[in-house]
């Protein structure tokens, strides 16, 4: 069994790892937002760090896979964001739970 158990341990952590990896000009920023407003957000990630994003006219945000706005959003909310690579813009923001049977 030890071994069985392991292999699907590595195998959640691959899982749990892929979407880092999902999109070659984006990074994921995945954390609890501690601050929104109309022009940014900050979001405090898993390591306790905060990384703070611009929201822009081309942001876009998600609840649950559904178009949301920004209102939606509320501090303490967990959110995945896609990052354009080297700047700091909250490109698409997303969060909610997942939804069912997807
Ligand atoms: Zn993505």
């Amino acid at each position: 069994m030890k071994p069985l158990s392991s292999a699907i341990a590595l195998t959640l952590i691959v899982a749990a790892a892929a979407p880092l990896w999902a999109h070659g000009n984006y990074e994921h920023v995945r954390g609890v937002v501690t601050v929104i407003n109309s022009t940014s957000m900050s979001v405090e990630l898993q390591d306790k760090k905060t990384r703070t994003l611009t929201i822009t006219a081309k942001s876009t945000f998600e609840k649950s896979g559904e178009p949301a706005q920004i209102k939606d959003l509320k501090v303490g909310e967990r959110v995945v964001i896609e990052v354009p690579k080297g700047t700091a813009e909250a490109r698409i923001v997303r969060f909610g739970p997942p939804k069912k049977g997807k």
